[in-house]
């Protein structure tokens, strides 16, 4: 064990005691709770499959209460002005930050994500706060669309109570990216975090007590999805969900929330491809596809799990990828050194290792990994995982994998790039990498995804959108966007007087 390592547990095991010893419960209308029933399940380590501590498991009831907190906050926090929203919001930034060493040591051990990648879970998480709280104070602001006689203004009203359903990949990022804009716009929330990964947002819930936030504004709701998740999108109060997470949950999700109408913003799956061709800048692709795709233990929904590789360079590319990939640091998540941490449960364990079976029988090669790291202890660790000599109609070019597995897969031409990108059910994100202009406008056009990045790997900006088309999700996230999601919009029509009036029953 490395020094750093030691150090890093040691204050981890300061902060996560405190489960150990209490059941993490819900927050509900400024208060902690064990809920209707108290019930609770454990919540597991992937370092090592031991329990972190118990967590209450939600119940309908529990939800019920908690959208009731949402919607009785709702018209005060509506009514408030974007200017205090604006501070109050700053205020819950600046709890974050302070709080920044223990949500990336607590994230890491809760869902195995690395603590290189994971301290920056905070500091993202608090500038998603500011981007917001920003932005707030000009949320209601709309058009002026004139007629000869009459002027439309449209202003935006925040839509109502919304719920916020996370998955367990980068829980407290993701957590802020919905819930910042939501209370910004005018929102009341109820959210419920993965199951998996259920402790940063405990954390985040403190952090908003602790900045003030009125009560009701924001509630948590521990549990599971078929129960807990479920009755949030069937809640009357609830006006809107957003949810990430997998592509069949979001379809049952619509279908849950579709007797109340719902309105539904989701990010799903993605099997996305970063397509190399052969004028690509070799050193430059060579990092971008092997950090989008082992970074965050390939957890990750923009990951690139496709490598499209054009003949020409694909000897030489293919070769230096190996080398790379076999060079990984796989390890606890908490030693600054580990690029690849275990994953984040068993089940999501076993069902990544079920891809290396599957892999051989459709005739592709296990070029490097491809097995389970039991040497390294109870946890979910396995190798880094490179597949070569695939085509894209194997289970391993088709299905979300969402481990740090890479499919190689080659082309020849421009349009067989193309055709190999677009077929797929998912279109969250693609990656080109060319010194040729016009052929990466042309493929940024046509490559059927949300978001595509150009000689570059994944880089989020806040005011730019973020989505997915096709299997991977509805609606856009970032900036105005944002808004118009957790917002109404309402047209106002004001005569200039200059009109005539249809006058009937004057005979
Ligand atoms: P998941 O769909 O299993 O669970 C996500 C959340 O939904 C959890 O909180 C879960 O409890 C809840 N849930 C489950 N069933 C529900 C139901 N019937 N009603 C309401 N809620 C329910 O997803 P996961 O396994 O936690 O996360 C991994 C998936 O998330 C991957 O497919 C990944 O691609 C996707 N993801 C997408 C994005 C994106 O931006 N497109 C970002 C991150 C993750």
């Amino acid at each position: 064990m490395t020094q750093q390592l030691d150090t890093n547990l040691t204050k981890a095991e300061q902060f996560l005691s405190k489960y150990r010893d209490n059941t993490l419960g819900h927050y509900i209308a400024g208060e902690w709770t064990l809920g209707s029933e108290g019930k609770t399940f454990d919540n597991l380590t992937p370092t090592t499959n031991e329990s972190l501590g118990k967590v209450v498991k939600g119940t309908q009831e529990d939800v019920n209460q908690a959208c009731l907190a949402a919607q009785t906050a709702f018209a005060a926090w509506a009514e408030l002005s974007g200017t205090e929203r604006k501070k109050i919001l700053h205020r819950l930034a600046d709890k974050i930050e302070e709080r920044a060493e223990e949500i990336a040591l607590v994230e890491s051990m809760d869902c195995g994500q690395p603590l290189r990648f994971m301290k920056q879970a905070a500091i993202r998480g608090a500038a998603n706060f500011r981007f917001f709280a920003d932005k707030s104070p000009e949320a209601k602001n709309g058009l002026s669309l004139h007629q000869d006689d009459h002027t439309n203004y449209t202003l935006r009203n925040a839509i109502g109570p919304v719920g916020v359903i996370t998955p367990w990949n980068t829980p407290f990022m993701l957590s802020t990216w919905k819930i910042a804009p939501a209370l910004a716009a005018g929102c009341t929330v109820v959210h419920k975090p993965a199951e998996f990964s259920p402790l940063t947002a405990g954390i985040l819930a403190e952090c908003a007590e602790a900045a003030g936030l009125p009560a009701g504004v924001w509630n948590m709701v521990n549990g599971f999805g078929e129960v807990a998740g479920k009755a949030i999108t069937e809640h009357k109060a609830i006006k809107a969900i957003a949810f990430v997470g997998e592509t069949t949950t979001g379809s049952m999700i619509q279908a849950q929330g579709a007797p109340t109408l719902k309105r539904v913003h989701f990010e799903l799956g993605g099997k996305n491809p970063v397509i190399v061709f052969d004028d690509a800048d070799f050193d430059r692709a060579l990092d971008a596809v092997v950090f989008m795709i082992y970074s965050l233990n390939g957890q990750r929904c923009t990951s690139s799990s496709r490598l499209l590789i054009q003949n020409g360079i694909k000897p030489r590319f293919i070769e230096a990828l190996k080398q790379r990939v076999e060079s990984l640091k796989v390890g606890h998540p908490l030693d600054p050194e580990t690029e690849v941490g275990p994953l984040v449960h068993k089940t999501h364990y076993n069902k990544v290792l079920s891809y290396m079976d599957a892999a051989t029988q459709d005739g592709a090669t296990i070029a490097v990994g491809g097995r389970a790291l039991d040497e390294l202890g109870a946890g979910n660790y396995l190798t880094p995982t490179l597949f070569t000599e695939a085509n894209n109609s194997m289970r391993v070019a088709k299905e979300e994998i969402f481990g740090p597995v890479l499919t190689c897969i080659e082309f020849d031409s421009e349009e067989e790039a193309l055709q190999i990108a677009n077929d797929t059910e998912y279109g969250l994100s693609g990656y080109i990498w060319t010194a040729n202009t016009g052929r990466a406008m042309r493929m940024a056009s046509k490559v059927e995804a949300g978001m595509i990045w150009v000689n570059s790997e994944n880089n989020r900006n806040l005011p730019s959108p973020f989505g997915g088309v096709k299997m991977s999700g509805v609606g856009r996230d970032g900036g105005d966007w944002s808004f118009d999601f957790y917002m109404e919009t309402k047209n106002i029509c004001i005569a200039h007087d200059t009109h005539n009036v249809p006058s009937l029953g004057k005979h």
